[in-house]
């Protein structure tokens, strides 16, 4: 059970990215943020940024990140998300395999040490994060619509949550 928890288990849960305290996670060390897009920085699906997306991204530029989406979207239409912005983005990130979140800190010059993942699930992006040895943000989905793959685990992620205090 101990050794499940560990991939699972999010090393901090918040409501919202507007409720996340950057300045401190930036004071403990962490300044690449990998953020993942649908359900997290915008709603599910989107092709634009919003106005939240911009919010979050300059809250986490204020507090001294670099940021970069990390989504398993097809590249196109994260890619023109990010340009938007813009800020870097992985594309196929294949989350909960850690190859893209891998990719990401190539990319920016970051380290296990000084990356945090963002994101609002657990089976890939929890997964993910502490598969690549790194420190995860989980955040509740933004929406409640999402596309029926993402949804029909939403059950098997309150079990997980309820199993494992979180
Ligand atoms: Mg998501």
């Amino acid at each position: 059970m101990r050794s499940f928890a560990q991939y699972l288990k999010p090393d901090r849960v918040y409501a919202t990215m507007s409720v996340v305290p950057f300045a401190e996670l930036k004071s403990m060390g962490y300044q690449f943020a990998l953020l993942d897009l649908d359900n997290t920085i915008a709603m599910d699906h989107v092709h634009m940024p919003s106005k939240y997306t911009f919010d979050i991204v300059n809250q986490l530029k204020n507090a001294g990140f670099t940021c970069c989406i990390v989504s398993n979207a097809k590249s196109l239409r994260s890619s023109d998300f990010s340009a938007l912005i813009p800020i870097p983005c992985v594309s196929y990130a294949n989350k909960p395999s850690p190859s893209g979140i891998f990719r990401a800190m190539d990319l920016l010059g970051a380290t296990k040490e000084n990356s945090v993942l963002f994101g609002d699930q657990i089976f890939t992006d929890i997964v993910a994060a502490k598969r690549a040895g790194i420190f995860a943000v989980l955040v509740e989905p933004l929406a409640k619509k999402e596309v029926f793959y993402v949804k029909i685990k939403r059950p098997i992620e309150r079990l997980v949550r309820f199993l494992y205090h979180f």
